[in-house]
């Protein structure tokens, strides 16, 4: 595919990053592999614009993959960063930030009764998986295909974000023996939950699911299905592992729990709480939170786990996110998911608009989408040349077809209207994209 504009800047500055990091990036999802050109250096965020090396401004649908949830460079969050830095970067010891983050999640999030700060998803998932294998003293972990739990060796297969993009059925390094206790079920089919538990009996350790998932594009659990997993969890002995990395503190003002309600053993978090910066966390029952080192014997740790000024930029940003603001994201969400739904259709264009409460993607098939499978068949070429007449006319939108879109409080009028306006002529190019 031929691109009719440029980014000389952003080239020389892929260019240098190519000859001293794997591919230019610092992870794979961004350097356009799936749809093509050349990945735009970002230099600053404010509000919901990014503006690229080469000068351009762009309407910013990614939100850094879920944390800027209040836009960029929010001056409250910036403020608390400010003043937690004035102050010193890193301790190396217990500070009331990490204890007022704590409290925060606590708070919001009635499943959780105890919860341990790390630094990302990946680390909260991982912990997470070893903490449940150490109280059921159990070695097998179920998952989802299309899911995506962060890079954890036993986590990968068939995994979604960018091993979806990507198409990668496996990871060289991970070895057979890490991934041989990892079962792989398709999602939303609880009779493949049901058989797995007889086919494993009193191995299985943990279910581990995304709450709602969003990297293999959106597809939401079935109506009983996250209430299914729940259940056969208990009745066989394993924890019910809610992965909320992507929609803790988005989807709601308690993330995925906020809308169903079913209640997990462990749940991870990560992004919105973060701030910006690198803060996650796994949390759950007292119980099982209790077996975590130093409290009990399953090891866990981390040199910059609740950082003073990750720990104030999330607080912060939590801080801010009341049902005003909530309101806020759905409706700008609900605007956003008609007007691209309304501009495929006009254009002919077969399309589905899956949402997850303020969470969407759009996937070029009109055929229902509930597991990796059916995501897979829809026409990624359609999707590439949307993308890039999107990015062509200044909306950021995640450069893979198997990616949530992401929104903001700061989304305001103005930035909808410039996604409004790029929308024909991007439908347009969908339609006449060939494979
Ligand atoms: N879990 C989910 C649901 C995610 O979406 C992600 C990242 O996108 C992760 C875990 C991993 O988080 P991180 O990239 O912070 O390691």
């Amino acid at each position: 595919m031929a691109y009719s504009y440029e980014a000389p800047v952003s080239q020389s500055l892929f260019d240098r990053a190519s000859a001293v990091t794997p591919g230019g990036v610092n992870s794979p999802v961004r350097a356009f592999r799936a749809v093509g050109g050349t990945p735009r250096f970002m230099v600053s965020g404010t509000g919901p614009y990014l503006t690229d090396a080469d000068g351009r401004e762009y309407v910013d649908l990614v939100c850094s993959w879920g944390p800027m949830i209040l836009g960029h460079s929010h001056p409250e969050v910036i403020a608390a960063v400010q003043e937690a830095v004035s102050r010193g970067t890193s301790f190396g010891t217990p500070g009331e930030g990490e204890v007022a983050l704590a409290e925060e999640i606590v708070a919001r999030i009635e499943p959780v009764e105890q919860v341990r700060l790390v630094s990302s998803g990946t680390e909260a998932t991982m912990s997470a998986i070893r903490l449940a294998r150490g109280f059921t003293g159990r070695a097998k972990v179920v998952k989802f295909a299309g899911c995506y739990h962060g890079h954890v060796d036993a986590l990968l297969a068939a995994a979604g974000s960018g091993v979806a993009t990507f198409g990668l059925p496996d990871t060289p390094g991970v070895t057979g023996a890490t991934a041989g206790d990892t079962v792989v079920l398709p999602y939303n089919d609880l009779d493949a939950v049901r058989a797995a538990f007889a086919a494993h009996p009193g191995e299985i350790a943990c279910v581990i699911t995304e709450a709602s998932p969003g990297n293999m594009g959106v597809v939401p659990p079935g109506d009983g299905f996250n209430a299914g997993l729940k259940e056969l969890c208990a009745a066989n002995g394993a924890l019910y592992i809610s992965d909320e990395v992507m929609t803790g503190f988005r989807t709601s003002k308690a993330g995925w729990y906020g809308v169903d309600g079913v209640r997990p053993d462990l749940m991870t978090f990560g992004k919105v709480m973060g701030g910006g910066f690198p803060a996650a966390a796994f949390g759950g029952r007292g119980d099982v939170m209790a077996h975590l080192a130093p409290a009990g014997p399953v090891y866990q740790a981390g040199t910059l786990s609740g950082n003073p000024v990750a720990t104030a930029a999330g607080l912060a940003q939590l801080r801010l996110l009341d049902d005003a603001a909530y309101a806020r994201i759905d409706a700008v969400s609900a605007e956003l998911r008609s007007l691209v739904g309304d501009a495929l259709t006009k254009e002919g264009v077969a399309h589905t608009v899956s949402a997850a409460s303020n969470m969407f993607s759009v996937f070029f098939t009109d055929r229902p989408v509930r597991d990796y499978d059916d995501a897979k068949k829809q026409d990624v070429f359609r999707f590439t040349a949307f993308f890039h007449s999107m990015l062509e006319q200044g909306v950021y939108l995640p450069p893979s077809a198997f990616e949530s879109w992401f929104v903001s409080t700061a989304h305001d009028e103005r930035a909808i209207e410039r996604v409004a306006a790029a929308l024909p002529a991007a439908a347009r190019a969908a339609s006449e994209a060939t494979a």
